[in-house]
C-alpha cells in the first residue's frame, strides 16, 4: 500500500476514534447531569466521635474518606455537596445543645441541596476489640435507600473488609431526618488494632472509596 494511503487510513481511524470517544464521554456526562449527592463526614469540632485504640480520632478519618470520595464523584460528573469541609462542627457556638444544633445544621444542608442521595461516613467502635468489618445502614421501609445500601455493602464485601453482604436498617438521625435516600457507612472498627491500622492506610482508603464509588455508579446506572 502506498505510504500516503496508509497515512490517510490512519488519520481516518484516529478521527473516528476521537469522535466515538468524545461522544461516550459526553453521553456519560449528560446522563449524570443534575445527579446530586450530599456527603456527610460524621462528627466534627468538639464532637470527635470514637477514638481508636491507637489514637485515631473518628472525625478526622471520616473527613479524609469523605473528601476522597468527593474527588472521585466530582471527577465523574456528579454534583457533590458536603455537610462539613473541615474539622469544625456545624453547631452554633451559642447553642446550649451542641449535638442537636449540629444535627439540625446537617438537616438544613440536606434539605437545601435537594439531593438524589445522602451518604454519611463514620467509623465504628465496640467493647470487643475483635469486632471488624464495614457495615452499611439505611432508613427502615425506604426501598431506594435499601437498594443503594446493599450495593455499597456488596462492593465493600467484595473489595474491602466487610463480612456481611446485606445492609441493615439503621436508626440514625442523618437517615431519618429527611425523606431523601440516605446510607450511613461505618467503614470499620477503630477499636480493632489491625483494622484501625488498615483504615489509616492510603491503599485501603483508596480501595474503600473506589468500592463505594463503583456502587454509586451502578445505582445510578
Ligand atoms: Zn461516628
Amino acid at each position: 500500500m502506498p505510504k500516503f494511503k496508509k497515512f490517510a487510513l490512519l488519520l481516518v481511524a484516529l478521527i473516528a476514534f476521537s469522535i466515538i470517544y468524545s461522544s461516550i464521554v459526553n453521553f456519560r456526562l449528560a446522563n449524570l447531569n443534575g445527579i446530586k449527592i450530599v456527603l456527610d463526614a460524621g462528627h466534627g469540632g468538639r464532637d470527635g466521635g470514637s477514638v481508636g485504640v491507637g489514637g485515631t480520632i473518628e472525625k478526622e478519618i471520616n473527613l479524609k474518606y469523605t473528601l476522597a470520595l468527593k474527588d472521585k464523584l466530582v471527577k465523574a460528573g456528579y454534583l457533590v455537596e458536603l455537610t462539613r469541609k473541615n474539622d469544625d462542627g456545624l453547631y452554633s457556638p451559642t447553642a446550649k445543645n451542641k449535638k442537636l444544633s449540629d444535627m439540625k445544621a446537617r438537616f438544613n444542608i440536606i434539605e437545601k441541596a435537594n439531593p438524589n442521595l445522602v451518604i454519611s461516613i463514620h467509623m465504628n467502635s465496640f467493647s470487643n476489640s475483635s469486632a471488624k468489618g464495614a457495615n452499611c445502614y439505611y432508613r427502615a421501609e425506604d426501598e431506594a435507600s435499601k437498594q443503594v445500601a446493599n450495593l455499597i455493602q456488596q462492593a465493600l464485601h467484595t473489595y474491602c473488609n466487610a463480612s456481611h453482604t446485606e445492609a441493615r436498617v439503621g436508626d440514625y438521625y442523618i437517615l431519618n431526618c429527611s425523606y431523601y435516600s440516605a446510607v450511613l457507612v461505618e467503614c470499620g472498627f477503630l477499636s480493632n488494632p489491625e483494622e484501625e491500622a488498615l483504615l489509616n492506610s492510603d491503599e485501603f482508603r483508596g480501595r474503600m472509596v473506589d468500592a463505594i464509588f463503583s456502587a454509586i455508579l451502578l445505582y445510578f446506572g
